[in-house]
């Protein structure tokens, strides 16, 4: 290197530090402004966690809660929000706040149009939350994503528009936070590895689980939830769910993306290297740190840390392969995937139908299967659909199930 080249260099190394530094400042001036959809769910009620105990690195612009009014309201009169939205009722909502009060789609789609939010968490379950992320990604603003619908019905859709307007889609859901942590560079990654806890039937017999009550399948062992993805984990459709989420989120094809029952749930999901390298990301499950890790990213900070995962006073970690015999919705979520096109909305559709009959004691855990493998056989795949004809299957296929379940006995 010449005297002229190193000086140049020097001083190029001199401004690039200034502008680092003094960029530095500015984000800790600067609060990352973000609104919750679904602030009064499992999901959204850790995330107002998270922000309080990160104190001063967020400003809350708004906050949308379903029919909970009541916390909403709360949750409106704590954090001073600019904005609320529910579901029915404002009335109820109004109290010691100032905030502008909205409701239904049209209170979620101003939410998610408001470019002075950074970053939205999509936190809502079903497919309320589809539309508003669309919407946020078309103007621009970050998405933390915990729904898994937006991806599992319009993943293709939610994905090319992301691309094109140059949005993060940053996953919350804790499997696939964690290969989000693990990819350094995507193109050199052969393999996604997603752990699965096998819920609270992976050691009883399949008689017992066909025979379970609500309770017994609420009871999870790893992961405190709601009531439709604690059912979900119970029958594994979960992980199925998760596969066709990974695949949008990573671009991998199925045949890259494994499933490994991991009891301990302390491997949150692992990624292998072209050269067989596996990295994994490791933690004491909790919900907190990938919510923690999707709103402050790419920064990281200690939060709410979570309880140090001790290598030495842990006797073991297990692994095994998924029983498709005794959990084939697994099986069904790769069909359908790979079938693509509409045939993941139809057994989103149909399973979350199934799965409110039998919280509500209309049907056994088995038949939640058994009802969704039928919807799917019956349903004729319309490919590259668009949004509209996304929710007309949606509808079509929610009616159908309803009417099958009204008519099922076992
Ligand atoms: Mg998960």
């Amino acid at each position: 290197m010449g005297l002229l080249t190193s000086i140049h260099y020097g001083i190029t190394i001199l401004a690039q530090n200034f502008f680092l530094s003094y960029n530095k400042e500015a984000m800790e001036i600067k609060k990352r402004k973000i609104s919750i959809i679904g602030s009064t769910g499992s999901i959204g009620r850790q995330a107002l966690e998270v922000i309080e105990k990160l104190g001063d690195k967020f400003k809350i612009i708004a906050l949308a809660g379903g029919n909970n009014v009541e916390l909403l309201k709360k949750q409106a009169e704590k954090y001073q929000p600019e904005f609320v939205s529910c579901n029915s009722h404002p009335e109820l909502v109004s109290g010691s706040h100032n905030a502008k009060i909205l409701t239904g789609m049209a209170g979620l789609e101003q939410i998610c149009s408001n470019k002075e939010n950074d970053i939205i968490l999509v936190a809502c379950s079903g497919k309320v939350g589809l539309r508003p992320t669309l919407t946020a990604i078309k103007n621009g603003i970050d998405i933390a994503l915990a729904n898994k619908e937006t991806l599992v019905m319009a993943g293709d859709i939610v994905m090319s528009e992301a691309k094109k307007y140059g949005v993060n889609i940053i996953p919350v859901d804790s499997e696939h936070c964690a290969i989000h942590q693990c990819i350094k560079d995507i193109n050199q990654v052969d393999k996604l590895i997603i752990t699965a806890s096998g819920g609270p039937f992976l050691h009883k017999s399949v008689e017992d689980m066909k025979n379970a009550t609500v309770e017994q399948a609420l009871a999870h062992p790893r992961w405190n939830m709601g009531k439709k993805i604690t059912v979900d984990s119970a029958t594994l459709m979960n992980k199925g769910l998760e596969i066709i989420e990974a695949h949008h989120l990573f671009g991998f094809d199925y045949d890259d993306i494994d499933v490994v029952v991991h009891p301990q749930s302390v491997v949150h999901s692992a990624i292998e290297y072209v050269d067989g390298s596996v990295i994994a990301q490791l933690g004491l499950p909790s919900m907190h740190i990938p919510i923690q890790y999707a709103i402050t990213y790419p920064e990281r900070f200690e939060g709410i840390k979570s309880k140090s995962f001790s290598f030495a006073e842990t006797a073991r970690l297990d692994f095994e392969k998924p029983d498709y015999e005794k959990f084939p919705t697994v099986k069904l979520a790769y069909e359908m995937g790979r079938t693509g096109g509409t045939a993941t909305v139809c057994m989103n559709a149909a399973n979350e139908e199934a799965v409110f009959a039998f919280l509500d004691g209309k049907i056994k855990l088995y038949n939640i299967y058994e009802i969704t493998k039928k919807m799917c056989d019956e349903h004729k795949v319309i490919q590259n659909p668009t949004i509209d004809e996304i929710f007309a299957v949606d509808e079509q296929i929610r009616e159908k199930t309803k009417e099958y379940i009204a008519k099922f006995s076992y």
